[in-house]
């Protein structure tokens, strides 16, 4: 039965006693106006001048007839006061059908319905209606760390903010987590006001807030639609302001972003991307290049690190920094990096058992617990040993579950598995960080070592991460090494690693074989060159 039914039933039922009540009370009206009067004068007489008293019979009626009135008096304001309570049970229903409870500001429906009349409110009054996404930046950090409580009171004051920043006549809604959505009407000649507001609310956000005795800070993103462009409707309004928040936060962050047609065609070529990859992963579209580890003492090649390829039917080579964050987003990385481990493993598997593998790991997937069980599955199904397998992860990955962390890396490392600490120098390089896990060794990020010869900056960094290695003990890899001076230089400061374009390109799988062929690398005698791609290095698009 439907709500709408339900209600119906509710109130035709309540209406009956009322109906009932009203008729007997305006019988017992008529009937005490047609006796009362010859009673009561009657009555009157009979104690007054001794006439004959009133008929009993009559006089039994007529109190029966106050009685009935009465009763339909009280049963009528007791009905009504039921109707009173009802009316402002049902309002309060409503209130909170339409709010979020937390803030007190419109929910995602509500904000639709009310955005549409506001909409059509624009069009009529010749002004313009402008939408702002607001997103705020890692609030999951804050309640991870500190628990719901501080993260609801952080949410009630930041709402308190935005109401205060809004003009008078406004919407504020809250969409759901940490998203807030605010719509109010502007005249179109003049949308500074609302850049006034957005510079306004992205600088207040990024003040510290006080929050159940904790001072926390954040930051906020912002996308901004007006209906006056391109925007045909509330709903294209909602999502083009959504879009320009999202390319805000890529724009890094703590600011605010109109949003434009470019969007529209990013957006949709990274749709493209995503359904194409979810097709590409298990068709091993996806497959893993090369790149050289050389020993700097000994001029030898250690191994490889292994990087990802699209291998585009039709857009030829598309690099890692594209498709890498949408198989993030997605949840496709997981699949992604085990395919690509597998295929590497299986195509090492006839190589100089000197030759080690370096693979990198995505900090999402050290949110799987069984991580390490699925790449000691892959290793054992490929026959590849783990002691020739390194991992490289990044320091993000040590803020989500650190606990988690460590037991998948001490997983792995039980399993003779080695571990290095990726693009160190470019996010926090904070020593507590060296220590949360057992790394083995640390990686210089390559755009210290690229421009190490030209900056003094640059040459200090590396000459204290070596130091530092030096220190913990952990050898060092540096990658990015494009030329021989930067070479001789990492030698001469005692790094133990290097990858980079001096060495060559990242190589396919049919390339690194015939490189390993030639240098007597190979196991047994030579395999056939596969059909794949027979280039050294390619050229990545995108
Ligand atoms: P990364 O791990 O820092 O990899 C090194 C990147 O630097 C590679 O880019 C490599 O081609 C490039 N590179 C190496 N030597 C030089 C050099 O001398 N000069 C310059 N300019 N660049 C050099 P690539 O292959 O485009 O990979 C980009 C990033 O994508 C990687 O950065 C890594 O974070 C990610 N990635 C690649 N493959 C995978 C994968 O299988 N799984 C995951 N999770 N991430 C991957
Ligand atoms: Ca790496
Ligand atoms: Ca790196």
């Amino acid at each position: 039965m439907s709500l709408d039914h339900e209600e119906e039933i509710r109130n035709r039922t309540a209406a009956r006693p009322s109906i009932i009540t009203g008729a007997i009370s305006v019988a017992a009206i008529l009937l005490f106006v047609g006796t009362g009067s010859a009673v009561l004068s009657k009555t009157l007489q009979y104690y007054t001048s001794g006439t004959e008293p009133a008929d009993r019979t009559l006089v039994i009626a007529l109190l029966l007839n106050v009685a009935l009135i009465l009763f339909g008096w009280r049963r009528h304001h007791a009905l009504s006061m039921e109707v009173q309570v009802r009316a402002a049970a049902e309002e309060r229903a409503q209130h909170l059908a339409s709010r979020d409870p937390l803030t007190g500001f419109l929910n995602r429906r509500s904000l639709a319905e009310e955005g549409a009349a506001m909409f059509a409110r624009a069009q009529r009054r010749r002004k313009a209606m402008a939408l702002i996404m607001l997103d705020l930046d890692h609030f999951k950090t804050i309640n991870d760390m500190h628990g719901h409580a501080v993260g609801d009171a952080l949410l009630r004051a930041v709402a308190a903010e935005i109401a205060h920043a809004m003009p008078p006549i406004a919407l504020t809604a809250r969409l759901g987590g940490d998203e807030f959505s605010c719509g109010f009407l502007f005249d179109p000649a003049e949308p500074s006001t609302i850049e006034r507001i957005a510079e306004r609310l992205v600088s207040r956000m990024a003040q510290p807030f006080e929050a159940e005795g904790l001072r926390l800070h954040i930051s906020c993103s912002l996308g901004i639609a007006r209906s006056d462009f391109d925007c045909a409707s509330m709903d294209a309004l909602t999502r083009s302001a959504d879009i320009a928040m999202y390319q805000a936060k890529k724009a890094g962050r703590n600011r605010y972003a109109w949003f434009d047609q470019s969007m529209e065609r990013e957006l949709q070529v990274r749709n493209e991307l995503e359904s194409g990859l979810r097709l590409a992963i298990p068709r091993q579209e996806v497959v893993p290049y090369f790149e050289q580890q050389i020993d700097l003492s000994t001029g030898r090649l250690h191994g490889f690190e292994v990087l990802a390829r699209w291998e585009h039917p039709t857009r030829g080579l598309i690099s890692p920094e594209l498709f890498i964050p949408i198989a993030e987003e997605t949840g496709m990385i997981a699949e992604l990096s085990l395919s690509i481990m597998r295929q590497s493993f299986i195509a090492a598997r006839d190589w100089d058992p000197s030759l080690n593998l370096s693979i990198n790991i995505s900090p999402w997937q050290l949110r799987d617990a069984w991580l390490a069980q699925k790449i000691i599955k892959v290793l054992t199904e490929t026959g590849f040993p783990a002691s020739r397998l390194e991992v490289e992860i990044t320091e993000s990955s040590l803020f989500d579950n650190l606990a988690l962390a460590q037991s998948i890396v001490g997983s792995l490392k039980n399993q003779g598995v080695h571990l290095a600490l990726d693009d160190f120098g470019t996010g926090y390089s904070s020593l507590a960080h060296l220590r949360a896990l057992p790394f083995d060794r640390i990686k210089i990020d390559k755009s210290f070592v690229m421009s190490l010869n030209e900056s003094a900056d640059s040459a200090a960094i590396v000459n204290a991460i070596i130091s530092l290695g030096e220190s913990l003990n952990l050898p060092i890899t540096a990658e990015g090494v494009e030329d021989a001076s930067i070479e001789e230089r990492l030698r001469v400061l005692g790094c133990s690693k290097a990858q980079g374009w001096l060495y060559g390109r990242p190589l396919s799988v049919s390339a690194v074989r015939r490189l390993l062929a030639e240098r007597r690398l190979l196991q047994g005698s030579p395999a056939p060159a596969e059909k794949k791609d027979a280039a050294t290095s390619q050229r990545l698009v995108g």
